[in-house]
């Protein structure tokens, strides 16, 4: 059985108050909820992803509780003369156990290619310590309107599989954004999610089975807590990578109910 991770990407918002009450709030209210339904652990996992800057404050403050943190990015190397940039050593340090990579955003704003996206994805296969990469996926709208989704997915995939091999992806976590659904209020449906998941798990199926089976398939796009709950019961979607209703604790926490 895959356990449903609800990821929280705060892209470039908040600050050391935010933070504070952010991870202290979801705490609160999720340790509240499994008390309620008695249960001892979390069914689900919880990580947020918070600025670089944060990412101390955030790693200390969750330290002690069921909330794991992630960085929003991370350079391929390990030191140097690389301006600006962070590595996975610094991240690792300040507690982070995930590290988002090929968001879209960086594809699409700071012209990340395929081959950069699995650049860093082979420097987390490679680091000596567990960072697991969430590697994020998905089609334009207009290559979505010319039937190029899978396509589009399956050649973003094969960068990092071509890097890494399938073993390098055992472990990793696999985020399904369709581009036209960031940020602009529109979701996929649950069906178009689903048939996109299927077609990402029968393609690392088709490598190796058990890491298809194994391997946690978010789906992040306008998730709220009023559409999670259909998207959270397609049988290959594990839960969520959310951006702007993550920024709430009310907002996030609704979502983090749906993965009860
Ligand atoms: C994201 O940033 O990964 C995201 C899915 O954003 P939103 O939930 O705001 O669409």
């Amino acid at each position: 059985m895959r356990r449903f991770l609800v990821a929280g990407n705060w892209k470039m918002h908040g600050g050391l108050e935010m933070t504070t009450e952010l991870i202290s709030g979801i705490s609160r209210e999720v340790l509240n909820m499994a008390t309620i339904s008695e249960q001892r652990e979390l069914a689900y996992d919880i990580l947020v992803c918070p600025p670089a800057v944060l990412l101390q404050h955030a790693g200390a403050l969750a330290k002690s509780l069921p909330i794991s943190i992630g960085a929003q990015n991370v350079s391929p190397h390990t030191s140097g003369a690389f301006t600006g940039e962070v590595s996975l050593p610094m991240i690792a340090e300040m507690g982070c156990e995930y590290v988002l990579i090929g968001h879209s955003e960086r594809r699409e704003l700071f012209h990340e290619t395929d081959q950069d996206t699995a650049e860093k994805f082979a420097a987390c296969v490679n680091f000596d310590k567990s960072v697991v990469p969430v590697l994020c996926v998905g089609e334009s709208l207009s290559e979505r309107q010319q039937g190029q989704t899978e396509l589009v997915v399956e050649r973003q995939l094969n960068a990092v599989i071509d890097a890494v091999g399938i073993q390098g992806l055992d472990g990793a976590v696999i985020a399904y954004e369709p581009v036209w659904a960031i940020g602009t209020g529109e979701t996929a449906s649950p069906e178009q999610a689903q048939a996109v998941h299927a077609f990402i798990r029968a393609k690392l199926a088709g490598l190796d089975e058990n890491i298809g089976q194994r391997t946690q398939i978010l789906y992040g796009g306008s998730v709220k807590s009023g559409n999670a709950e259909q998207l959270f019961s397609q049988p290959d979607i594990d839960g969520g990578l959310i951006g702007g209703a993550s920024l709430t604790v009310e907002g996030f926490v609704g979502i983090c109910r749906a993965a009860q």
